[in-house]
């Protein structure tokens, strides 16, 4: 089983990806905790990326996919399956992430799309930012966090849809019926026949400008 999460910070995406990785025996890829890993171990990627997560920007590319590949390349090594939590966060980053995993032969099942209300996410980020404390769950920083998944990663959302690799589950109740629902409707999709990969060509099937 092959899964990418698509979901607005505070949806529970890191906790239904735990789910899933235990579910199905795979593992869990998560950007920001691969990222907040570096910053704690002080390394020479985690300098270079502190001030972005400080401020709720997006680390760059180039050093998301580079992160991404290495994960990527073990978990083809580990078996070929995988749950990808935090990537693709851009269009850029969403046909990056397609070409990594085409040339190792993993490409995505299904695109996971969480959602739930902006309340309800940031009634959720700042209840977590009282026991976390992470440096980016301030307010300003939320604000900030839940506009950009809008502007540049959501429509992500539209080329897996196109893709038929598209599985959208609404988050806002209980974790636990969430996790039933995601696993479900994970079961069901891996019992569908898979939709054939786009040819990676300019065109990527892609055309986000109908409704
Ligand atoms: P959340 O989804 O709750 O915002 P994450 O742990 O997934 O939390 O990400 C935290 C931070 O890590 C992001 O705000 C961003 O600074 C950085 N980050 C994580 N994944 C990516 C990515 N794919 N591209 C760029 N920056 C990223």
């Amino acid at each position: 089983m092959r899964v990418l999460m698509v979901a607005p910070p505070g949806a529970g995406k890191g906790t239904q990806a735990a789910v899933i990785s235990a579910h199905f025996n795979i593992p869990h890829i998560a950007s920001g905790e691969l990222l907040r890993d570096h910053v704690a171990r002080r390394t020479e990627l985690g300098a270079a990326v502190k001030e972005h997560l400080d401020r709720g920007e997006l680390v760059p590319d180039s050093v998301i996919m580079a992160m991404i590949r290495d994960a990527l390349t073990a978990a083809k090594a580990a078996g070929g399956g995988y749950v990808l939590d935090g990537v693709p966060r851009t269009m850029a980053q969403a046909k990056a992430t397609y070409l990594i995993a085409r040339e190792l032969g993993m490409t995505a099942d299904v695109a996971l799309h969480l959602t739930a209300s902006d309340d309800e996410l940031l009634r959720r980020l700042q209840a977590r930012a009282l026991v976390e404390h992470r440096s980016d769950d301030t307010e300003d920083v939320i604000r900030h966090r839940l506009r950009l998944y809008y502007e540049v990663t959501h429509p992500i959302v539209a080329w897996y849809r196109r893709r038929g690799i598209l599985v959208t589950v609404d988050a806002m109740r209980p974790a636990k019926d969430v996790a039933h629902e995601v696993i479900a409707a994970l079961e069901a999709k891996q019992a569908e026949p898979r939709a054939e990969d786009p040819a990676p060509d300019d065109g990527w099937g892609l055309d986000l400008s109908g409704p």
